[in-house]
């Protein structure tokens, strides 16, 4: 048996261990508040066990194995319905970003010792009014105040920040150039005197994404997290991560087991849905197309160990999986009939279909849009033409608004 897989085993053993106190079944009917707190309690027993922190760095508290280990565990945990969302844009961009780009090591060691814990959540402040797509076109703005910064402006769609403790944000440091080249990456403090967190209620009655107001947030030069002017690169790098480590090749949507598991207890035409050809030749596309996608992610894992970065073919892992996520989330609540109508506004997007699908349009916005995922196809990996970018070069303030 490799490496790997016993580990997976050793993995598989643990979270059977702890189902019962934390997976699906002891989330029934929590409010949201209960479940995060039980969601808190779930990542100090995953740190306790020695699963957290999976590929990062021993003195950071992680277990210093490979991108492949923490792939293995993810997809054995996914079948357990944790509570893991709160945590899930933390530790998956901004805490790596900031063991990568953090000043102050002493101070980061022990904010990524809490976030592992559970005990701080991170949030990610890029996306703005009139900035997502065109990440480089933000407007909140920092300028120089006395040693430090003062912050202000609006980040929009912010995940989980009603939740949390910190998060880092791109802000506009020099306005008189061109719009990549006068931004600068910070981390902030989300309880910091002029923070001020709106939740958002989207369709399916959660609300996990916020508006987030800053007015003259004072920051310390210590905050900036990369060179003043060159926020723009840690930006990618925040995003690069996000299209390999924060997307599951079932575009976080349930699991195909799920699927099969459904299509054996319904009928179609007097006989069971899973001997209808139809739906056998959906699940395989869905197997064909999740095991490609597996394996754009494993060679980009063995890059990443190789220390060499992964192309911009992560894009096509948001792409598919989320496209085909809402496809088959379709098929499994036309094949329940009338039932697939039922609405559970505390399920989960990884167990309930009707909730897949209903959420499946703001996946296919968040983290980088369809359109934009295949500019980055057509560009750099079809080698096609240039999308027209009218702004190229033009100082930003000389951009009509
Ligand atoms: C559920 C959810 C969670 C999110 N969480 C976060 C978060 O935690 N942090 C954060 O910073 N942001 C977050 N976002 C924001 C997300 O990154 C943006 O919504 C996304 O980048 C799109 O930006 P936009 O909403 O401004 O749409 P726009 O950029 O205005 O796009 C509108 C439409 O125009 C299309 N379009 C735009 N430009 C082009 C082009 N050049 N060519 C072709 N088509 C184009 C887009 O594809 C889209 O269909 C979240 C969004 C959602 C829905």
């Amino acid at each position: 048996m490799s490496d790997l897989e016993a580990y997976r085993g050793r993995a598989i053993g643990w979270l059977d261990s702890v189902a019962a106190s934390f997976g699906r079944a002891a989330r029934l009917g929590l409010t949201e508040g209960d479940d995060l707190s039980l969601g808190r309690c779930y990542m100090a027993a995953k740190y306790e066990a020695g699963f957290a922190g999976i590929n990062w760095p021993v003195e950071f508290g992680g277990q210093g194995l490979s991108p492949l280990h923490k792939v293995a565990f993810d997809t054995e945990e996914m079948r357990y319905g944790m509570p893991t969302g709160y945590f899930s844009i933390s530790v998956g961009m901004p805490v790596p970003v900031l063991i990568r780009f953090g000043e102050d090591r002493e101070w980061v060691q022990e904010r990524v010792t809490r976030a592992l814990r559970g005990e701080e959540i991170w949030c990610q402040l890029f996306s703005e009014p009139a900035a997502g797509s065109d990440l480089a076109g933000l407007r909140t703005r920092a300028v120089p105040d006395g040693n430090g910064w003062s912050l202000t402006g609006q980040k929009l769609w912010t995940s989980w920040a009603q939740y949390c403790d910190y998060g880092v944000i791109v802000a506009r440091t020099d306005p008189a150039v061109a719009k990549h080249k006068g931004l600068t990456y910070f981390w902030v403090d989300m309880k910091a005197p002029g923070v001020e967190v709106r939740p958002i209620k989207l369709a399916g009655g959660d609300s996990h994404v916020n508006e987030v107001f800053f007015d003259e947030v004072k920051l310390t030069d210590a905050q900036r997290m990369s060179p003043v002017g060159g926020g723009f690169a840690v930006a990618m790098a925040t995003l690069m991560i996000e299209r390999y480590v924060a997307t599951d090749s079932g575009g976080f949507g349930p699991h195909l087991d799920l699927f099969i598991d459904l299509a054996r207890e319904i009928e179609v035409g007097g006989k069971a849905a899973l001997e209808d050809g139809r739906v056998r030749s959906a699940i395989a596309r869905n197997y064909a197309m999740r095991s490609g996608l597996e394996a754009i992610t494993r060679r980009a894992m063995l890059m990443m160990e190789a220390g060499m970065e992964p192309g911009p073919e992560g894009s096509l892992n948001k792409l598919f999986s989320v496209r085909s996520r809402q496809k088959l989330s379709e098929l499994a609540i036309d094949l329940q009939g009338n039932a697939g109508f039922a609405f559970d506004p505390h399920a989960s997007v990884k167990e309930d279909w009707t909730t897949s699908w209903l959420n499946a349009p703001t996946g296919r916005i968040a983290g980088g849009a369809d359109e934009m995922l295949l500019n980055t196809i057509a560009e750099k990996i079809l080698g096609l033409p240039q999308d027209h970018r009218p702004d190229k070069g033009v100082p930003f303030n000389q951009i009509p608004a």
